[in-house]
C-alpha cells in the first residue's frame, strides 16, 4: 500500500544541549575524576564540544561552582551517561546532574547522603547512596528549579533550562478508516492491555541498574525517533514515544542494562511486549518482538539476550521499538544511551 511509512530517512529536527552541572567543591580529586569519566566528558573528539580542552576538570571544580559543557549535535550522535560504580563511596558535597538537557530527557543525579531534593517544589526520592532520577516529558516547560537541602539545612538552588525540541509531524491522508480506528471488537482488549502495562510499570524497586551505562538493545539503523507524530486523515494520533531500530525478524534483542522482567505478553497494538524494571521507577519497554526468551520475575543482566526483533501487533515491518519510562512519564531513550545502534 502507498501509505507504508517511509520514516527511514526522517531526521531529528532539534538541537540538543548536553550539559552537566557540578555544584559545590569536592573533597577529593578522585571523585572529580569519576564525575568526568563519562562519555561526554572524557571524549574530547565529540563534535561541537565547546568545553575548552585546556580546562582540566579539577581546575574547573576548584574554581567553582559550575562546570558546564554544551554540545550542539544531533542527539543520536551523543549522550551523557552517568556510570558511577557501586563501589564508589565518595560523595559530592552538593549536586551532580548528568544528562541531555532537552524536553523528553531523563537526568540522573547525585547528592550527599541524607540531603533532600525537590524539583519545582515536588519531592524527588533519593536512594541510599543519594542518587536520584528526574524526567521531563515531550512537551515539558523549559524552566525548572531543583533544590538540594543538606542535612545542616543549607540549600543549593539550581535552575535548569531545557532545550525546546521540534518534533517531526507527518500527515497521511486517504487511509481506509479501519486502519485509523481499531474495530469495536478489540476495544475491551486494548483497555485490558493498558491496565496490564500500567501495572507492569508500577513497581518501585531499589535496583541501581539505571545509574549504569546503557547500551543499545539491538543493532540496526534508527528508523523512528521519539516525539514524532502522525496525523491520519486529519486526526492527530498518539505521538511516537520510542526509538525504532530496523532489523530483520529474528535479530537478537539484549538488555540495555540489568533489570527485572515485569511484563512478557502479547498486546493488541504492540504485539509481544517486554518490560524491564531498572530501578527507581525507570522502565524499558520493547515492542513488536518476534520472541521473548525470558519470563516475568526473571532478573536479567546487561547484554543478556531477552528476545528477538519482529513485527507482531500493529507494526509496519520488523523493527524494535524501545521505550523508556519514569513511572508514567514517557521519555526519550536517546537521552540515556550514547551513539548509534551499530
Ligand atoms: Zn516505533
Amino acid at each position: 500500500m502507498k501509505f507504508s511509512l517511509n520514516i527511514r530517512n526522517s531526521t531529528t529536527h532539534f538541537t540538543s544541549v548536553l550539559a552537566a552541572f557540578v555544584i559545590g567543591s569536592f573533597s577529593t580529586n578522585a571523585y572529580a575524576t569519576n564525575v568526568y569519566s563519562t562519555d561526554a566528558f572524557s571524549d574530547s573528539s565529540l563534535p561541537g564540544s565547546s568545553r575548552p580542552s585546556s580546562v582540566a576538570p579539577n581546575i574547573a571544580l576548584r574554581n567553582s561552582s559550575v562546570a558546564r559543557a554544551t554540545l550542539s549535535t544531533g542527539i543520536a550522535a551523543q549522550s551523557s551517561t552517568m556510570d558511577t560504580k557501586p563501589s564508589d563511596n565518595k560523595q559530592p558535597s552538593s549536586l551532580v546532574l548528568n544528562g541531555v538537557f532537552t524536553q523528553g530527557a531523563l537526568l540522573r543525579g547525585e547528592v550527599p547522603k541524607n540531603a533532600t531534593v525537590t524539583l519545582n517544589d515536588a519531592a524527588v526520592p533519593t536512594n541510599r547512596d543519594g542518587k536520584f532520577v528526574i524526567g521531563f516529558d515531550r512537551t515539558a516547560p523549559l524552566e525548572h528549579t531543583l533544590t538540594v537541602t543538606l542535612a545542616d539545612g543549607s540549600e543549593t538552588v539550581r535552575h535548569i533550562t531545557l532545550e525546546k525540541r521540534e518534533y517531526n509531524i507527518q500527515r497521511i491522508d486517504g487511509l481506509e478508516q479501519k486502519m485509523v480506528t481499531p474495530p469495536a471488537s478489540v476495544t475491551q482488549r486494548i483497555k485490558q492491555d493498558n491496565i496490564n502495562v500500567a501495572k507492569a510499570r508500577s513497581t518501585n524497586s531499589d535496583l541501581d541498574a539505571l545509574f549504569t551505562r546503557f547500551t543499545w538493545p539491538a543493532k540496526g539503523p534508527i528508523t523512528g525517533v521519539y516525539g514524532s507524530q502522525r496525523v491520519l486523515n486529519g486526526v492527530p494520533k498518539w505521538p511516537h514515544y520510542g526509538v525504532d531500530v530496523g532489523a530483520p525478524t529474528g535479530t537478537p534483542v539484549y538488555a540495555p542494562v540489568d533489570g527485572i522482567v515485569t511484563m512478557a505478553e502479547d498486546l493488541y497494538y504492540s504485539g509481544n511486549t517486554l518490560i524491564l524494571d531498572h530501578g527507581m521507577r525507570v522502565f524499558s519497554t520493547f515492542l513488536h518482538l518476534n520472541s521473548i526468551t525470558v519470563n516475568v520475575g526473571d532478573r536479567v543482566k546487561k547484554g543478556e539476550q531477552i528476545g528477538t526483533i519482529g513485527e507482531t501487533g500493529r507494526a509496519t515491518g520488523p523493527h524494535l521499538d524501545w521505550r523508556i519510562n519514569l513511572g508514567k512519564m514517557r521519555l526519550d531513550p536517546q537521552t540515556i544511551v550514547s551513539g548509534t545502534p551499530k
